[in-house]
């Protein structure tokens, strides 16, 4: 061990020689020195001394100078200097094993990591003499480690990202509409890109439009644009801008963004719709670049077009066998399972539902006069009507023939003689086409049966109301007969034949 100056001295000079001198005069340790293939640095006891071999000074371009612990602490990264300083202080004044790791500036002007251990020494006498420690340029394994965590940081996010996939795929495959769908698909979303806005379309089944199904976070964007309003679905292939000045927008953007990826939906070779994010700053300023999100959101795209599409042909199957072709009003099966099912909740929530039978009136004739075509766009018509007419929980269906029957949920019996009366006014005043011919008008009668007035289950409400229609056409027709009512509101002139 290298002995502290002042127990050495300049031969015949009386002061004590500099560690450097030490070095210098020795072989063995100006062997050390010279060629020693790392760098190694001493103080002396009170660190009035330094010395730093020769790797340091190639390592930092100082050859050829007296170095001083300034000179080390100047080329220090300012930001690790405070923490280098005070842990060399606290082990100095205890005597302690040093280590730390630190950026030290190279010769070319670039920060290196380096990993440096002291150790205090001691002279033959056991009395403190200062440290001594080596250094070693850590930035090449360093930059490897962090490229691997960084490696890792991406697999894991893949995993989970894989993970939230594959249970929204799950989830998505109970839904029965499309409407279920959508907080499905916001909700895994927002877990996926939660630093992008963005949005879902699917193509309108007029394919004349593109219609937002879900949105997330703030994205700017309209809810409903034409297909040429997005290269993506133009160009059936992805369509990025990724910052600004680097492509050009689509027209769907309601603002201007810095940067936008759209995907199409297409599955079975039928492009669907398409996916949509945006970039905006973060809280931080910082930015989550859509092209980091893109190989996730192009294979999350595959997987909702295949998913939205089964949705579809599921609805659009369940509507065929649900709805009569002609009136697009449900079929009779349809209506019994709703009635039995709006019994139930009205039983539960003490609340009254309408059963309405309804008969075109003379239709029998009217098929001979205009023929049974004309009767059939009549009938169209009639459903067209209707659907538009009543309130979304109400449930229109073809009883059978020309016999119609709605159910209305949570009707206010006081008030129901006067919609029913206006719906019976407004048919017969529909104004039919067939083949570019005026069509003759139709009237309608109507009996009404109310739960739980007139009747606890659907058999017992259909029956009466069947009976009040019944009397509804004795007595003239085109009219409205509630069960238990002599009701004889009749706009025209009874019909006698
Ligand atoms: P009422 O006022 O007593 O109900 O007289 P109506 O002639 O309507 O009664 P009826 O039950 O004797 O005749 C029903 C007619 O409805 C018989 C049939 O020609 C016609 N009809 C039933 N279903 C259809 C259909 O799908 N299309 C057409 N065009 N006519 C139908
Ligand atoms: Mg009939
Ligand atoms: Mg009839």
């Amino acid at each position: 061990m290298v002995q502290a100056r002042d127990t050495q001295e300049k031969l015949g000079q009386g002061t004590p020689m500099t560690l450097r001198e030490r070095f210098q005069s020795d072989p063995t340790l100006r062997l050390l020195d010279e060629n020693l293939p790392i760098i190694l640095w001493m103080t002396n006891a009170d660190r009035s001394d330094f010395f730093y071999n020769r790797r340091w000074a190639e390592f930092t371009g100082m050859t050829g100078k007296t170095i001083t612990g300034e000179m080390w602490l100047g080329l220090l990264h300012p930001d690790d200097r405070r923490a280098v300083v005070d842990s060399f202080e606290t082990a100095f004044s205890r005597r302690r094993t040093w280590t730390m790791g630190y950026r030290l500036m190279h010769r070319d002007g670039t920060y290196h990591w380096m990993e440096d251990m002291g150790e205090p020494c001691h002279d033959a006498g056991g009395n403190f003499a200062g440290y001594v420690g080596n250094s070693i340029d850590v930035t090449e394994r360093r930059e490897a480690l962090q490229k691997a965590q960084s490696a890792n940081d991406a697999l894991e996010l893949r995993n989970k990202s894989a993970a939230l996939i594959s249970q929204m795929n799950d989830d998505l495959q109970v839904c029965k509409t499309l409407g279920e769908t959508s907080p499905l698909i916001a909700l895994y979303m927002q877990r996926l890109f939660p630093d992008n806005p963005g949005a879902v379309f699917l193509i309108n089944e007029s394919r004349s439009l593109v219609e937002m199904l879900v949105e997330w976070g703030e994205s700017h964007i309209e809810p409903a644009f034409t297909r040429e309003d997005c290269w993506a679905l133009r160009k059936g292939k992805i369509h990025m801008v990724n910052g600004p000045g680097t492509g050009v927008l689509c027209e769907h953007l309601a603002k201007a963004v810095d940067s936008s990826l759209c995907v199409p939906m297409i599955a079975q070779g039928d492009v669907l719709g398409m996916t949509h994010l945006q970039a905006s700053p973060l809280q931080n300023g910082a930015i989550r670049s859509v092209e980091s999100c893109r190989d996730l959101l192009v294979a999350l795209s595959d997987d909702l077009a295949l998913n939205l599409s089964s949705i579809r042909s599921r609805e659009a199957l369940r509507e065929q066998s649900v709805r009569d072709p002609l009136t697009r009003l449900y079929n009779r099966r349809y209506m019994m399972e709703s009635l039995d099912r709006e019994l139930a909740r009205a039983r539960r929530r003490k609340l009254h539902v309408a059963v309405v039978m309804t008969d075109v009136d003379h239709f029998k004739r009217y098929n001979d006069t205009y023929g049974h075509h004309a009767g059939d766009a009549v009938l169209a018509g009639i459903g067209k009507f209707l659907l538009t007419t009543l309130r979304t929980e109400d449930i229109a269906c073809r009883y059978g023939g020309e016999e119609l029957t709605l159910i209305m949920p949570d009707v206010d019996p006081a008030t129901l003689g006067h919609r029913l009366n206006d719906i019976r006014e407004k048919i017969a005043e529909l104004q039919l086409e067939h083949l570019s011919q005026q069509l003759g008008t139709v009237t309608m009668s109507l009996g009404v049966a109310i739960f739980p007035t007139h009747g606890d289950t659907a058999t017992e409400l259909l029956q009466v109301a069947d009976a009040a229609l019944y009397l509804a056409k004795n007595a003239g027709r085109n009219r409205v007969v509630f069960a238990g009512h002599e009701i004889t509101e009749a706009t025209e002139k009874p019909h006698t034949d």
